[in-house]
């Protein structure tokens, strides 16, 4: 399988971010890829770089405001007196009377849904590799009808049209989705994350040409906690587009799998041509932040079910993190789905 990697995605390191009230480590570190990088790289498969589409594909999916303030928040940010060196919000608008203001402590809190998405001096040049390696993957996939995966790092689907979140700045899943529709009248995204994908639910939800299915933990009491309930189904043209299917926290390969089972159903009923997978592996038993427990033959079986789908298929990272296992995980799911 191609393997499309930037090695700059490794240049933004996670350093911290609040969990229940406490400053804790962000577990979003270059090292995520470094291990699915050793497993995959024992597989046999194909490491290529992305050449560089420019900033298209990225504004295909996201607001050009919201873009452009990506690219520079960090030097606005340093230029203010008193300002600390990494740029990390304070405050956070709620409500339609909420106006967007100029300075970047509030443009910062505009644009951003929570206090996981730090930007330091090489942020953007990360997550613009991610998108790279995501429309790239979306190109190869059409050109050659062969399923392809990028590793993106940072990851995307928490990331809306405007507005960072989760360790998230660019959705590289919608941007993926984008560039697929440029040769396939109907593209379906499956979310297989623990937490729900609440920026690619945003971005598609008024759309009827790409369905967006997302399993996940019951957001009643889990991340990103207000969006992936089963009535969110989408609006005006999408009204029907979107199909979540949560599951009790703390859930393994029962549930999961029962969950991952109606999602496909309703894949199977919009009938799409190609496919994009957000392979988050958070929800392993494994993993160190996910709180749940899939085993490791729980996503063997996950990867056999989406293999039987026979789609072209463009696999997306999101989740999953820094455990020995993580890598073996992504490694068997790309060799059933090669
Ligand atoms: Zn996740």
């Amino acid at each position: 399988m191609q393997i499309v990697w930037s090695a700059q995605q490794l240049k933004h390191t996670g350093t911290r971010f609040v969990r229940a009230g406490q400053i804790v480590p962000s577990p979003e570190v270059p090292e995520r890829a470094e291990f699915i990088l050793n497993a995959v790289g024992a597989r046999g498969h194909t490491l290529v770089a992305p050449p560089d589409l420019g900033l298209a594909p990225i504004l295909a999916a996201h607001d050009a405001e919201f873009v452009a303030f990506l690219r520079t928040a960090h030097e606005t940010w340093t230029d203010f007196a008193g300002a600390g060196a990494i740029a990390m919000p304070n405050v956070h608008p709620r409500g339609a009377n909420a106006r967007r203001p100029s300075g970047p402590v509030g443009l910062l809190g505009w644009y951003t849904g929570d206090m996981a998405c730090e930007i330091t001096a090489d942020t953007w040049a990360a997550v613009y590799g991610a998108a790279q390696a995501a429309a790239n993957a979306a190109r190869w996939t059409a050109e050659r009808r062969q399923t392809t995966y990028a590793l993106c790092r940072p990851p995307g689907h928490h990331a809306g049209h405007d507005r960072a979140m989760g360790f998230c700045y660019l959705n590289n899943a919608a941007i993926a989705a984008e560039e697929l529709r440029r040769s396939f009248a109907r593209v379906a995204i499956l979310d297989v994350d623990v937490h729900h994908g609440n920026g690619t639910q945003d971005i598609f939800y008024e759309r009827g040409d790409v369905f967006f299915a997302s399993i996940h933990g019951d957001p009643a009491h889990y991340y990103p906690f207000f969006w992936g309930y089963p009535d969110q189904t989408g609006t005006g043209a999408g009204a029907g587009a979107t199909l979540n299917v949560p599951f009790p926290a703390g859930s393994g390969d029962g549930p999961f799998l029962d969950a991952l089972t109606v999602a496909l159903a309703g894949i199977g009923r919009f009938a799409p041509e190609a496919l994009v997978l957000s392979l988050g592996v958070d929800a392993s038993v494994h993993d160190p932040h996910g709180r749940h427990a899939v085993s490791d033959g729980g996503f063997r079986r996950m990867a056999e079910r989406i293999a039987a789908l026979k789609l072209p298929t463009v696999i997306v990272q999101e989740g999953g993190y820094a455990s020995a296992q993580l890598g073996m995980i992504v490694a068997d799911i790309l060799d059933i789905l090669a």
